[in-house]
């Protein structure tokens, strides 16, 4: 690599502000790898999501803004296992190294690796199309990560927080025409932004949920589509799961409810991804102690459904209970992809 590119390293990623010290982390950046030890006792979790330009974040995203929701979105994984985050390392592609984006890169990854405690260990620094690659790595007690194949039929379907928000933002960031201007009204651009850029990643909410939850993940896609995996992942070859969701208790955030018109609210938050909130199957039993949990975090957490046995309806299919209590099957899947002006 060139010697400008090395300059580059030091100045912005392999620096102080992201480097700070953390037991478990022997080595950070500078060699030709980074050393981890992890504790007696403890398993490492990884997890890995790449951003890229014009595809998961629009053309002239703010670097400040776009560093917080890469490392966020990775952070927000770890908390979906119940892990605690350990260190990261950052897969980075530039056209032009641009001194004064790549500054405020590194002080937007700064502020959530400082919040998280989670430094940057090392990664690589390239010339190509725009995009950015985190890889995180966090610690879970032995045993103790939360999969998506517990679920048990029975158990309560929760939600940390409020649906929907950052998929109306996205609607109008990624959209050049603002064709979206028919549908939503605007609030301030500030609270859009910290919707899409600025998710919270649960990990408290994760930790304390370890030993309630029977399955857990973070919403990525939107609850429909994310919950059909804990459905499928939980199913067995004798007992096939599905969900029933009503759509009365589904959190929804004021904004969301000014920006989105009524008939189109339940859909986009339940198919509307980029919220990253928890999905969590909580065994009746757990309730209770799930919630006090929650409480003490502050954090809204609202039961949403019911895992069920297929009966039926096809394996992982939901019903939803509409506005008037009538149920119905749920035919659409959460958006697979963001359809620009769709
Ligand atoms: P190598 O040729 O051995 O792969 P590199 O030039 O890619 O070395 O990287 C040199 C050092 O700088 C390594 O320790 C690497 O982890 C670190 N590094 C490179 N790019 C980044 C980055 N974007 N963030 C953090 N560390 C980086
Ligand atoms: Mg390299």
């Amino acid at each position: 690599m060139a010697q400008g590119e090395f300059n580059l390293i030091r100045r912005y990623f392999a620096q102080p502000a992201l480097n700070f010290k953390k037991a478990s982390v022997l080595l950070g950046p500078g060699d030709d790898a980074a050393i981890l030890s992890i504790p007696a006792g403890k398993q490492l979790v990884v997890s890995m999501d790449t951003l890229n330009e014009s595809v998961h974040f629009p053309a002239d995203a703010d670097p400040f803004l776009l560093a917080q929701r890469c490392l966020l979105v990775n952070l927000s994984d770890l908390a979906a296992m119940a892990a605690e985050p350990l260190a990261f390392t950052l897969s980075i592609s530039l056209p032009e190294p641009d001194e004064n984006w790549l500054e405020a890169f590194s002080q937007g990854l700064a502020v959530v690796a400082n919040a998280y405690q989670c430094p940057l260990i090392g990664g690589d620094t390239t010339r190509g199309p725009m995009s950015v690659c985190i890889q995180v790595h966090g610690l879970v007690p032995a045993g103790k990560a939360l999969l998506r194949s517990g679920a048990k039929s029975g158990d309560a379907i929760y939600v940390t927080g409020e649906l929907g928000d950052a998929a109306a933002a996205l609607w109008w960031l990624m959209s050049d025409t603002r064709l979206n201007q028919r549908a939503l009204s605007r609030p301030s651009e500030q609270v859009l932004n910290q919707a899409f850029y600025q998710p919270d990643a649960r990990i408290n909410a994760g930790v304390a949920l370890r030993d309630c939850a029977s399955a857990m993940l973070d919403i990525s896609d939107g609850l429909a589509s994310d919950l059909r995996h804990i459905l499928r992942a939980s199913s067995t070859d004798t007992n096939s799961l599905g969900a029933v969701l009503d759509s009365r208790l589904l959190p929804l955030s004021d904004i969301f409810r000014t920006m989105v018109p009524e008939q189109e609210q339940i859909k986009l938050a339940l198919s509307g991804g980029d919220d990253y909130e928890l999905c969590v199957c909580v065994p009746a039993s757990r309730e209770t102690d799930a919630r006090a949990a929650m409480a003490v975090l502050g954090i809204r957490f609202t039961r949403v459904g019911t895992v069920v046995d297929c009966v039926g309806i096809d394996q992982a299919g939901i019903q939803l209970v509409d506005a008037e209590g009538a149920i119905k099957a749920l035919d659409w899947q959460g958006y697979t992809h963001f359809v620009q002006g769709g």
